[in-house]
């Protein structure tokens, strides 16, 4: 078994990578565009894999010293470049990283027969950066490999994806990652059931989850306070508001989790079989019997702006106030 196998999902960006190789057909520059944690770090480490796998048949095979040395992340001739992420949680590719691979890209091949170069979430590159890079992509060293990857290639310079082989994947359905999860990572089949469904597409979430029980946990902190928000009157969502701005670092995770939430609100009538948080729906049954749509519909608007707003220097505390002031009120159980 090849590790192209043991990919979930995405078999069209396997069988194009795959296929470029076979057919000798291996080009400069790939750009992997999809969501978070749908796999686009473990697709261009594989591909790297397959580019200089030792072994005769079913490439990459896993176990060779190429294999193994770029699956650690050691191989001396492959080399990952991520984003920082700062305390707002914003993440950055800065000129000096990009400079620092070209000149790890200049250097001869110590053992591999491609050298590749992974710059994991190019969307965090700024201008400098990014400008920085075109030169190694217009013309790249040798039998180097180039591969970025990027939540969506609109968000990236003309002349950057113009250069760029583009493989878009997109969120993994649901019925695959429970699948997945019950015969590769041997979760019991209910807890596979909810976490493929809370994934939401994101296999990468699903395996953390499994495996980390404070993934979960933190989830269910952030509905609980999600509620405790929408039953409180204006004075106390104002304190909600500003305790949060003081930790403005977990707020992008916070943000994500009720989008989905209010997402699922809004799809509950009609696709009520495309629910992310099914553990919630007995709750958000009997909200949606309460609120009107257009409330639900704002309240989901609203928390995305403040989603794009977090990348954005605004003043944290009033774009809080601004959201905790369009959610409807929750009545209390007891009222
Ligand atoms: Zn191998």
């Amino acid at each position: 078994m090849s590790e192209w196998q043991k990919i979930v999902g995405h078999a069209w960006a396997v069988e194009m990578l795959a296929g470029a190789i076979q057919h000798e057909r291996i080009g400069h520059a790939y750009l992997i565009t999809g969501p978070a944690q749908v796999g686009k770090t473990t697709l261009a480490i594989t591909f790297a894999m397959a580019l200089n796998c030792e072994s005769d048949d079913a490439r990459p095979c896993g176990t060779c010293r190429a294999c193994t040395l770029i699956a650690a992340g050691r191989h001396p001739d492959v080399s990952m470049v991520e984003p920082m992420i700062s305390k707002r949680g914003k993440k950055t590719l800065k000129i000096d990283m990009m400079r620092d691979l070209q000149r790890k890209l200049q250097l001869a091949a110590i053992e591999a027969r491609h050298k590749v170069g992974i710059i994991t979430e190019f969307d965090a590159a700024n201008t400098n950066a990014a400008n920085a890079f075109l030169k190694t992509l217009e013309e790249p060293p040798g039998d180097t490999v180039l591969i970025l990857t990027a939540t969506e290639a609109d968000g990236l310079l003309d002349t950057i994806k113009s250069r760029c082989r583009v493989v878009g994947i997109r969120p993994i359905p649901t019925p695959q990652i429970q699948q997945a999860l019950v015969t590769r990572w041997h979760v019991a089949a209910d807890q596979a059931h909810l976490l493929a469904h809370l994934a939401n597409g994101r296999l990468g979430w699903a395996v953390n989850a499994s495996q980390d029980p404070t993934l979960i946990q933190t989830r269910l902190d952030q509905l609980s306070l999600l509620r405790d928000i929408l039953s409180s009157n204006i004075v106390g969502r104002f304190k909600h508001a500003d305790k949060l701005a003081k930790q403005p670092d977990q707020l992008f995770d916070l943000l994500n989790t009720w989008l989905t939430w209010w997402r699922d609100l809004v799809l509950l009538t009609h696709q009520s079989d495309r629910l992310i948080n099914i553990d919630e729906r007995t709750v958000l049954e009997q909200l949606k019997a309460t609120w009107e749509d257009d409330e639900i519909l704002a309240s989901l608007n609203q928390t995305k702006a403040l989603l794009w707003q977090l990348e954005r220097n605004v003043n944290i505390r009033l774009a809080l106030e601004n959201l905790f002031l369009t959610f409807p009120k929750m009545a209390m159980a007891n009222e």
